[in-house]
């Protein structure tokens, strides 16, 4: 049973005369006698009491010869138009003052409202109410110019009936505007606008009693305004003027007194006989389109409504006087069934006369044309209210007179309309101009609340927006025009000549280069200035002004943009409903303006950042007050309307955006359900939810909707995820085949991904990954025969085919170079990704015949292509249509299930896009780059070259898994460096991976590993470089000979297009330094080894023992004796007996800085100090190391007669990890020393400490150092293609220098490799 809309009751008390009453039949004949006399009575009061109180004024005037007249001249004639505003004044005066101050003429004109009311004829009374006051206000308005009154003949000022007129014409707008309220939600409350208007006045209670006087004021003081005007125009007149309009005003008044006579004869209003023409009149239109839809049928429910309908008005009808029985049965005897319907002003009705048969785009009947001539009406009081506001205030003035002298002069100068008329025509201009603007912005927000179906698809809203388009055009042409000098004939003949031209060229629709168009566009505008300017110039500036101010009201009246009433109208019930959201705050452009949503999909323009602020304070709003404020339907943007072969389907855009889900997940969810429940309050048969809407966290995917709006619901809640798992696992056949495929899943837990996940291993057999970092979810996957990973990592180094269902930044990240991603999650992370190639499987093709005009939004999406959730709705519609029960699919995705909706969303027109099969892997052999070592510089130059698509090979000696030299350091190495110092190029090490500061060399070794896999890295491991020669081909022109397990000792030989050399500098220890200290140490039999030693348990169970006696001693006094000496103290138990010590020979005396003070890091001081010139590195480095306390105290722990660093020479100081360093030194249990001169017998060890000293040593650990020099090729030959990387001088933050050199070098190898090749 269709749903009824509510309608208000009026608790009207019963509107009865007491004469209608009575039942002598002489008073009844009499008593429209005795009317008609009271009114002529009071009328000759009225009129003669108005030309009493001109005279008094009068002669006020006279005896004040100060003031004089505007108008100036003596003996001047009003003009035909004054003379038509003037007559027209008086008119309304006279009305209004009668029905003021006569109870009978008054209560003639309020019983016949009162009828209206009861019989719910909320339009009639709108409708007849707002074409008066737009009567009214434009003639005040015309009214304003002439009523300009001179003070000692010098200055203008503006009088206070203009004031007042201000006044009128902004009460009126605001009355209007109130009426039409009313008459939208076709009830007045008690104090509503058009009860205020209409009803009698009350005096029950103390509130009835102040708004009745507050009624009579106002309507008082309205009548007043009008007798200023009529007062000002004959006292403003010349003699000849004053005599004229005396002798008219007695004409004028002896016309009304027999109208209003006869209206008191008859009992009828002016106003009622207007509205029965009309009804009339209607009535006739309104029967031809009824009967042409009855033949259609189906109004059975529209029937039934309408008995009901009649029935109560009829009651009520019963009630209303005699008088007005005519109009009750002309209306009974004009209408048919369907007409009452219409009349009965049921929405039901009307939207089941729209849904069904689609008659027309808007309402018919009397409450359509009643709507549009009161939208009209309004918009005609709203202008000029405005015009006149911005006439009377003059700010439109100013800026023109600031300009022009420098000064801001008062306003009342400015507008002298009878001397200066320029200046009247630049207020008329500006005002125009002002509105112009005031306009675009109204009519943006208009198109914002409306449906966005006015933007393109039907011929009247386009005629509307090219309207729009071309009123700012004018606008501003208008504003430009007055300050350009006049032009010349020749000229204007010439542009006229062109925009011939370009009228030609548009209708043979030619497409033209875009700047031959802007250039005709161009001279067409200029021309219209200058025709503009010379309509200035040569006409009557009064008459120009006045001709553009009508001109462009009639203009406003029958062209605007919609006002909310006219959108009102438009509204349709949709069949189905896409829910979507946008993704971020500036996305809400795209929904007004049309060429940024068709833009490159998820990158908003950069002119929208500077909005931000202005984004966040709406984002906002909308978000938290938008749907509190106005209820459900505010909950949501209407963005889109349009038919899809046989269904309506509406796209919202709910008022939040996607960072809210996150910051407000409960406003959001509200918001939701608001929109769900008003979808449901209209008769919207299928809600399908988009985007994250329908997030798991927010409503259960839907459930929690469903659950809220109860059993009884009538609309199907959806949310597309079996025709958006069976596109997706489609789609992934369709490009991959049948052949063997390892696909990494991301998303795997949403209910999409794991259909899909199933989907595709037990329809295709493809081997899947899915991806959670859910322990519980992982443990699912395991259960259901899956393979898992947690980390993302895991996936890169699975597959180069990944499935993206969840939005990550990680996985642009981290996905390996050149892979292929099938995504469906939306927004998709791979934007910023050009080398993978990204596959949209969640989209699919609709059939653009099938749309009844262009959508005019598509959620970012091209105009063919929608969101196969989407999709879903219209399938649910049609599946509805086909007598479906309702459909409820928010729970998990059957994968037995999905395959039905994909055929039926084929059999609407919808299509999977097609794709080009992957490829196998590149089988042409193309010239490689050989890079010699896998360390950080080997890796990130093949990371570039991989960038750049050049083939390479990576050659690695080492057959384990390691990377570099990071496996043959001591133990427990932690890196110096801060990680963002320690970065690679193309990858940073994320904070979900590595989450310190600072990372171990182990870390450092799975960053690296990572880094192989993103970057698809061909790494030969176990392959001995032994040599780098020239003299190869004339493509290849490097032979690199290396040794591998299968080459039994022989070198084999690999061209090499380039060879990068990334053998590493600190990789061969350094035992032999100047003072042999490793030939005393074996003579004096003392066990030493070197600190890349220092990696197995015994060895560090040895040093530890020898600290504790006090018999450690440590050589060499850089970052890895440092780092030793800290790692050693602390695994070194204190306590009572404690005889830790540990010696430290050192030549020179490094800077030992902490590595963090303060907020101060010592690597990042280190990244600005290599920026530096060397003496300002020096100075920088001595000002630090004497102003630090911890570095001055190690500083005084070494003999003084050591050398100290004078200069840095790209050396690196020492940094103090943990601050061990300084506070052993501090407690001395590190000891410094000069170098070991030499060893006695007994292994006492004799330093240069000049104070002939020795020490016990059982230990020494040589951390001195590496042999730096590249012993596989001596220099670089970059000219022929050689290259060395990771030599460099830089020891402050080496690793950053790496990916610096691999850049430039990839650099320069790309540059000759396709030149080269002749490719
Ligand atoms: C103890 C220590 C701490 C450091 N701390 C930092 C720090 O905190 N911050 C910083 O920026 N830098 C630091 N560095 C310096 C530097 O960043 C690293 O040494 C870095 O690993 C150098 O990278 P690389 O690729 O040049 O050399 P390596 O990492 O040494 O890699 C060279 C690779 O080439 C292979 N190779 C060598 N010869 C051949 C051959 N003939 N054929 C095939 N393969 C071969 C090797 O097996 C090795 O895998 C530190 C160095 C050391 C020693």
């Amino acid at each position: 049973m269709p749903q009824q809309c509510s309608r208000s009751t009026l608790p009207l008390p019963k509107q009865t005369h007491p004469i209608e009453n009575s039942p002598s039949s002489l008073v009844r004949q009499v008593d429209p006698l005795v009317r008609a006399l009271n009114t002529v009575m009071y009328g000759l009061l009225v009129h003669f009491g108005t030309l009493w109180m001109i005279d008094l004024a009068q002669r006020q005037q006279h005896n004040d010869s100060s003031y004089t007249s505007a108008a100036g001249e003596e003996g001047r004639t009003p003009s035909h138009l004054l003379s038509i505003l003037f007559l027209h004044e008086y008119w309304v005066y006279l009305q209004h003052s009668n029905v003021f101050g006569n109870p009978l003429l008054q209560h003639l004109d309020r019983q016949y409202g009162i009828a209206l009311l009861k019989k719910n004829q909320h339009w009639s009374i709108a409708g007849t109410l707002t074409a008066y006051w737009s009567r009214e206000c434009l003639c005040l308005f015309l009214c304003l110019p002439f009523l300009q009154r001179q003070y000692n003949g010098e200055q203008y000022y503006f009088t206070s009936t203009q004031y007042m007129i201000l006044y009128s014409l902004i009460y009126h707008t605001i009355k209007s505007r109130g009426v039409r309220e009313d008459a939208l939600k076709r009830s007045s409350p008690r104090f509503g606008i058009m009860r205020l208007v209409i009803d009698k006045f009350y005096l029950n209670s103390m509130a009835e009693v102040q708004v009745t006087v507050l009624r009579l004021f106002l309507q008082g003081f309205d009548t007043y305004i009008h007798f200023c005007v009529v007062r000002d125009l004959v006292l403003l007149s010349s003699p000849g003027g004053v005599a004229w309009c005396i002798s008219s005003m007695h004409v004028l008044f002896t016309v009304w007194v027999v109208h209003a006579a006869l209206n008191q004869f008859f009992r009828k209003s002016t106003a009622s006989v207007m509205v029965q023409t009309w009804h009339a009149l209607t009535a006739k239109k309104i029967d031809n389109d009824a009967m042409k839809t009855a033949e259609k049928g189906d109004f059975i429910g529209g029937k039934e409504n309408a008995t009901n309908e009649d029935k109560d008005e009829s009651t009520e009808g019963e009630s209303l006087s005699s008088g007005n029985s005519s109009l009750t049965s002309s209306d009974n005897k004009s209408t048919t069934n369907v007409v009452q319907i219409i009349d009965a002003n049921d929405e039901y009705v009307v939207r089941q006369l729209l849904h069904h048969e689609r008659v027309c785009n808007s309402l018919k009947g009397r409450q359509g044309s009643a709507s549009s001539g009161v939208d009209k009406a309004i918009r005609l009081a709203t202008s000029v209210s405005i015009l006149a506001a911005f006439f009377m205030i003059g700010i439109n003035n100013v800026p023109m007179q600031w300009l022009s002298s420098g000064n801001i002069v008062a306003t009342s100068d400015m507008c002298n309309i009878f001397q200066d008329q320029s200046r009247v025509l630049s207020v008329a201009l500006y005002s125009w101009l002002l509105w112009g603007l005031l306009y675009g912005i109204w009519a943006i927000f208009l198109k914002s609340r409306s449906d966005s179906q006015l933007s393109n698809q039907s011929s009247s809203s386009r005629r509307r927006q090219i309207s729009f388009i071309r009123m700012a055009d004018f606008t501003v042409m208008i504003g430009v025009a007055y300050l350009l000098p006049p032009e010349s004939k020749g000229m204007l003949l010439f542009t006229l000549i062109v925009l011939t031209g370009k009228s030609f060229i548009q209708s043979m629709d030619i497409s033209f280069p875009r700047i031959v168009w802007n250039g005709l566009l161009a001279v067409e505008f200029l021309t219209k200035l200058r025709i503009l300017r010379m309509l200035q110039q040569s006409s009557d500036t009064m008459l120009t002004s006045f001709v553009l101010t009508v001109l462009w009201s009639l203009w406003v009246v029958t062209n605007a943009n919609p006002t909310p009433c006219e959108v009102e109208k438009q509204r349709e019930v949709a069949d189905a409903v896409f829910l979507g959201h946008p993704a971020e705050l500036h996305d809400c452009w795209a929904l007004w303006l049309r060429p940024y949503s068709l833009q490159e999909r998820w990158q908003a323009p950069s002119w929208v950042w500077p909005l931000w602020p202005f984004h966040y304070v709406v984002g906002w709003y909308v978000c938290n007050y938008r749907q509190r404020l106005f209820g459900d339907k505010a909950s949501f943007f209407c963005s889109d309307t349009v038919m899809y072969g046989n269904a309506l389907m509406q796209n919202w855009v709910a008022t939040h955006f996607a960072r809210h889900f996150v910051t407000n997940p409960r406003q959001v969810k509200k918001n939701i359900e608001a929109a769900a429940r008003h979808a449901e309050e209209i008769g919207v048969k299928v809600l399908c939810l988009g985007a994250l809407n329908k997030a798991e966290s927010i409503n259960g995917g839907g459930l929690g909707i469903v659950n809220e709006l109860g059993p009884r619901r009538r609309i199907s809640v959806i949310h597309g995820n079996h025709l958006t798992s069976a596109a997706v696992v489609e789609t992934i056949h369709q490009v991959f085949g049948d052949r063997k495929v390892k696909f990494f899943l991301t998303g795997a837990s949403s209910k999409v991904g794991w259909a899909v996940a199933q989907a595709l291993r037990d329809r295709h057999a493809y081997e899947v990954l899915c991806h959670s970092t859910d322990p519980g979810r992982r443990r699912f996957f395991r259960e259901h025969g899956f393979a898992s990973a947690a980390t993302l990592a895991e996936g890169s180094a699975f597959s180069k085919y990944w499935i993206v269902g969840k939005y990550d930044t990680a996985v642009a990240q981290l996905i390996p170079q050149n892979s292929t991603a099938v995504v469906f999650s939306v927004p998709h992370p791979l934007g910023v990704r050009s080398d993978v190639r990204v596959i949209e499987a969640g989209t699919l093709h609709m059939d653009l015949q099938k749309l009844d005009r262009p959508r005019s939004f598509t959620n970012k999406l091209r105009a063919h292509e929608i969101f196969a959730c989407h999709a879903a709705s219209a399938v649910a519609a049609y599946r509805l249509e086909k007598g479906s029960a309702l459909i409820d699919e928010v729970g998990p995705v059957d994968p037995q299930e999905m395959d039905s909706w994909l055929d039926d969303a084929k059999l609407l027109g919808f299509q999977i896009p097609t794709f080009h099969p992957v490829e196998d892997d590149e089988t042409i052999q193309r010239p490689a780059v050989v890079i010699v070592g896998s360390g950080p510089a080997g890796l990130s130059a093949a990371a570039m070259l991989s960038q750049k698509n050049i083939p390479h090979i990576v050659l690695e000696a080492q057959p384990g898994e390691s990377f570099g030299s990071w496996s043959n350091h001591f133990a427990g190495l932690e890196i110096t460096t801060q990680k963002k110092w320690c970065n690679l190029p193309g990858l940073s090490m994320n904070n979900k991976d590595f989450p310190e500061e600072n990372v171990s060399a182990e870390e450092y070794q799975r960053y690296l590993q990572q880094y192989v896999h993103r970057f698809n890295i061909n790494i030969r491991r176990g392959v001995k470089v032994v040599s780098v020669e020239k003299g190869g081909s004339e493509e290849c022109p490097w032979v690199v000979k290396y040794e591998d397990s299968s080459s039994l000792g022989n070198t084999q030989l690999l061209p090499a297009f380039s060879v990068i050399v990334a053998t590493g500098k600190h990789r061969v220890p350094n035992k032999n330094t100047t003072d042999d200290v490793a030939g005393k140490l074996t003579t004096a039999a003392i066990q030493f080894v070197h600190s890349t030693e220092m990696c197995d348990g015994a060895t560090w169970e040895q040093a530890v023992t020898a600290a504790r006696n006090g018999r450690l001693c440590i050589v060499g006094l850089g970052n890895s004796a440092a780092d030793l000496a800290a790692l050693i103290l602390q695994r070194c138990p204190t306590g009572e007996k404690d005889t830790t010590q540990i010696h430290i020979a050192a030549r020179t005396v490094p800077p030992v800085f902490p590595r963090k003070r303060f907020i101060f890091r010592v690597d990042s001081l280190g990244f600005l100090v290599r920026l530096m010139p060397q003496f300002l590195q020096d100075f920088f480095v001595h000002l630090l190391w004497t102003m630090i306390p911890s570095s001055k105290l190690c500083n005084a722990a070494f003999p003084s007669h050591l050398k100290r660093w004078t200069k840095i020479n790209g050396r690196v100081p020492v940094i103090d990890k943990h601050g061990m360093i300084a506070s052993g030194l501090q407690s001395g249990k590190l000891v410094g020393h000069g170098p070991i001169l030499d060893i006695t017998s007994d292994r006492n060890v004799h330093f240069d400490d000049r104070n002939g000293s020795s020490t016990a040593i059982d230990m020494v650990i040589l951390a001195t150092g590496y042999k730096e020099e590249c012993s596989l090729v001596d220099r670089e030959d970059k000219l022929n293609g050689m290259y060395k990387i990771g030599f460099g001088k830089d020891r402050f933050l080496p690793l950053k220098s790496i990916g610096d050199e691999a850049k430039e070098i990839v650099e320069e190898i790309s540059k000759v490799y396709d030149r080269a090749l002749h490719l």
